[in-house]
């Protein structure tokens, strides 16, 4: 069987404990990974703050071009990592090649763009004889922890910035997920990354743990659920590291009364389904003026139930397994909950007999705001339909929820848009088309759904200290 180390000091280091991962969509154990020690997220730390100074001061435009490098290097093994991404964590082969893969490449290079572009400015303070500036230094040392759901490109989002920006870095993939983190790394290594840079540690949420309480990390970038983003908070408060976090949701999308329904079931299943369901910012409620709400439900109905479930490989397969027989669990249960409370099941609901942790892509309609499908997130393919009469009280309603990460509006009338856009509480709101992360754009959430914006300027908001210069020449 395949094993994977520890990446410490520019080291592959061989570990005292193991943990296995599976392909979700059989069952088979892929690799034994390393179940990294208090003792090795104390040596990876440790790792990264010797090699911090000498990085943070190496010139901008070395960062950039290895920035540049490493892209390079992960597009020439774009097959290997998609393919190995498919495999660990089941998403089609083409979601992995186009949305992670492709994503990942992108990322670097719009922040390899940025490295030499961190500018500070002059101020115009009131002191006699006083040039004041300003520059952007790194944070330091930044946990860059990640989830399951798109594993290679969420740890880049991280990585990208936090490099560009000259922190040295410890790294922690999911448990589910590590294999294509530790690929990931290995390209660090050939692109030119220093010694200690870039470090990784393997394990559960104990070595996760470990890292936001670990004295020498400054900062902690976490995506996640928000149950551990709240307990990543209270730990990093003992000493108050910086935390940005990249939370849960539970996206609201409104087709509206003038929509184009066609266009909006496509969208709905392209925002509702990508990685079976399996996205922050899914289209997992749906809310419909009750005038279109037949039709929209069941052509969505429709739409969805033609879907092909398979083998992330599979060229035929529209829909891979989730990811572990655990979040399988979790939800059967939701769809149980939802046929118990009284919504209508139209399609799916159910999981095939075979191998794997694969469940039906599912639609429930006559959904209310009382039933848990409406305001809880599922993170797998379950669609539910509500429906709306009046605009206030449907803004109301849609904001009625401790998440705001995201929301999708269908209409072709621009007064619509425009209200809707400007009235929905969501750190991004899409008018017509699926929910898109792109490097240069804002990506995070109001409340419960986060802290901080990844990617754009603000990720460089998020990767650096502002510091302020004060030079008396009197
Ligand atoms: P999770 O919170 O269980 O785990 C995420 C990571 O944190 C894993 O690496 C895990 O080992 C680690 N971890 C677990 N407990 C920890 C602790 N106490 N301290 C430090 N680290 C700990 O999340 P998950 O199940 O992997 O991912 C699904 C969740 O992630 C969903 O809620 C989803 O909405 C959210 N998510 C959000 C975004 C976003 O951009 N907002 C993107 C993807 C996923």
């Amino acid at each position: 069987m395949r094993t994977t180390g520890l990446f410490i000091g520019g080291e592959w280091v061989d570990p005292a404990a193991s943990f296995t991962t599976t392909d979700p969509a059989t069952g088979d154990v892929l690799a034994a990974c390393a179940s990294a020690s208090p003792a090795d997220v104390d040596a990876a730390v440790e790792s990264a703050r010797r090699a911090l100074p000498s990085w943070a001061r190496e010139p901008a435009a070395n960062r950039a071009l290895l920035l540049w490098r490493l892209a390079d290097l992960v597009e020439a093994a774009s097959e290997e990592l998609a393919s190995l991404e498919t495999r660990d964590q089941g998403q089609p082969l083409g979601v992995a090649r186009s949305v992670s893969v492709a994503g990942a490449a992108a990322h670097l290079r719009y922040f390899a763009g940025w490295a030499d572009k961190l500018d500070g400015a002059v101020r115009s303070v009131s002191f006699p004889e006083t040039l004041q500036y300003d520059r952007r230094v790194p944070v330091g040392v930044c946990a860059l922890i990640a989830p399951w759901n798109f594993p290679l490109m969420i740890m880049v989002w991280k990585l990208a910035p936090a490099l560009a920006c000259g922190n040295a870095v410890v790294l922690k993939p999911a448990e589910q997920t590590p294999l294509t983190t530790v690929r990931l790394v290995e390209l660090c290594a050939e692109a030119g990354v220093p010694p200690g840079v870039v470090n990784l540690v393997t394990g559960g949420p104990s070595v996760g743990q470990a890292l936001v309480r670990h004295p020498g990390v400054d900062k902690v970038s976490f995506t996640g659920s928000t149950e551990v983003g709240r307990s990543i908070v209270a730990a990093a408060a003992a000493d108050l590291k910086r935390v940005t976090l990249e939370l849960g949701g539970k996206t609201p999308t409104v087709v509206a009364r003038d929509a184009d329904v066609d266009t909006a079931v496509a969208g709905t299943v392209a925002g509702g389904l990508l990685n079976s369901g399996q996205v922050c910012a899914a289209y997992a409620r749906v809310y419909v003026d009750s005038a279109r709400r037949d039709e929209f439900a069941d052509k969505l109905a429709k739409a969805v139930s033609t879907l092909r479930l398979g083998p992330g490989h599979a060229s035929s397969t529209d829909l891979g397994p989730l990811v572990s027989a655990e979040h399988l669990a979790r939800v059967t249960a939701h769809v149980r909950g939802a046929v118990a409370a009284g919504a209508s099941l139209l399609t799916g609901g159910s999981s095939p007999d075979g191998p794997g942790h694969f469940h039906r892509p599912t639609v429930f309609a006559d959904v209310t705001d009382d039933m848990a499908i409406a305001h809880e997130e599922i993170f797998g393919p379950v669609l539910a339909v509500l429906d709306y009469d009046d605009e206030d009280e449907l803004l109301h309603r849609v904001n009625d929820s401790p998440y705001g990460l995201a929301a999708a509006v269908w209409t072709d009338d621009l007064r619509t848009a425009h209200r809707l856009a400007d009235g929905i509480r969501a750190g991004a709101v899409y008018v017509n088309m699926p929910c898109v992360p792109d490097p240069a754009a804002p990506w995070g959430g109001f409340r419960a759904s986060g802290w901080g914006r990844e990617m754009g300027p603000y990720a460089i908001d998020a990767y650096t200290e502002v510091k302020g210069i004060w030079m008396h020449h009197g």
